[in-house]
């Protein structure tokens, strides 16, 4: 079997295993306060050139609506992407941990927008207008939901709209290795220098066995989140197992080379799949992420052969323009991880040329 559905169907590296086995006995504060979060948050201050304030939870979720909280009254408006994980793929939690706050979709090509769109739609919401949500933040997702990547560029024109009018930048990182091995800058180009005020950095993905940071790059900005941490159910008693975790995917450079090795294995599958007649891609895959549309037959040909792929939502608002999905093809993205061996791919590419 060769499951490329998402690169969550695989464990933890060894590496994380064996921190977690090797933090076990010896005692260790607790709630957070373990020597491992604490040196990770150090380790993290010099990855990011500056002193940040880091949190550890379990889910990309509880990272992502936390870090939302953090900076939007429940009568905010958070703008995202409309087909973002925060707006599609988090049952509400958002909402929930905001007390209310209204998320607000924009729409764009391959899971983006632009810093114009962004303006466009803060304009609906005037400051001081008691009928309307006050806008509070902006959401990016670095890899996107369509494995596409917001040039730093990009990121900056989006930043620049929102320090006009005076919101917060939050970026969605689940991805953000493979985002940061793909662009190629350092961590702090990617998120404080580019103007990004709160980062949720996936590790989970990419390694890890449950781990995510919330990482401040204001620490003042962090002054009540302990306590946000708490109320959802975050803050472990055994710290040491989100501590171990972390300390052990940044160790060596654990998280770039899991996600250099991802991201190879993905142009591996893209540049394939652009030599299979049939096959079309919507989609630039910029990280670790591919998706195919491809005739019916030949996706039933990789179910049979045991090769898995997540059916994706033919009718995304993403889809460049004229793109359609006819009735005799299948949507597919696939994602490799730092599991993905090569000849895995060889496998995949064979028995779709085959069909
Ligand atoms: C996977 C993912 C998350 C985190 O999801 P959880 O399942 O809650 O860990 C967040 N954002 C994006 C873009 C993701 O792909």
């Amino acid at each position: 079997m060769i499951n490329l559905a998402s690169d969550n169907v695989v464990g933890a590296s060894r590496e994380i295993l064996d921190a977690i086995a090797a933090a076990n006995m010896a005692p260790e504060a607790s709630y957070g306060a373990d020597r491992f979060s604490r040196e990770a948050e150090a380790r993290l201050s010099q990855i990011f050139e500056r002193d940040v304030k880091m949190f550890l939870v379990a889910t990309g979720t509880a990272a992502n609506s936390l870090a939302l909280a953090a900076f939007t009254p429940p009568w905010g408006a958070v703008f995202c992407h409309e087909e973002s994980h925060i707006a599609d793929d988090e049952c509400g939690a958002p909402e929930m941990f905001t007390a209310g706050a209204k998320l607000v979709g924009i729409r764009g090509f391959a899971g983006k927008f632009s810093a114009d769109d962004l303006e466009h739609t803060i304009k609906r919401f005037p400051r001081g207008v008691v009928k309307a949500v006050q806008p509070s933040l902006v959401s990016l997702s670095q890899v996107t939901e369509c494995g596409t990547l917001y040039s730093l560029d990009e990121i900056k024109a989006v930043a620049a709209v929102a320090r006009r009018y005076d919101i917060g930048v939050h970026m969605d990182g689940a991805r953000f290795a493979n985002a940061l091995i793909s662009i190629g800058c350092t961590p702090a180009e990617l998120t404080w220098k580019a103007g990004v005020d709160v980062l949720s950095f996936g590790a989970t993905k990419n390694g890890c066995l449950a781990c995510e940071a919330v990482i401040f790059f204001d620490p003042a900005k962090a002054a009540h989140f302990e306590f946000r941490r708490k109320r959802s159910g975050h803050t472990l008693s055994k710290g040491r197992l989100f501590g171990a975790q972390m300390l052990a995917y940044l160790e060596k450079d654990l998280w770039l080379a899991n996600a250099r090795h991802a991201n190879a294995m993905a142009k591996h599958l893209s540049e394939g799949f652009a030599n299979i007649a049939g096959v079309r891609m919507p989609w630039k895959s910029e990280a670790n992420e591919v998706f195919a549309i491809m005739p019916k037959r030949m996706a039933d040909a990789l179910s049979k052969a045991k090769i898995f792929a997540a059916p994706w939502y033919t009718h995304s608002i993403s889809m460049p323009s004229g793109e359609q999905v006819k009735d005799n093809e299948s949507f597919l993205r696939f994602v490799t991880s730092f599991a993905t061996k090569a000849d895995e791919i060889e496998t995949v590419l064979k028995t779709a040329r085959a069909a």
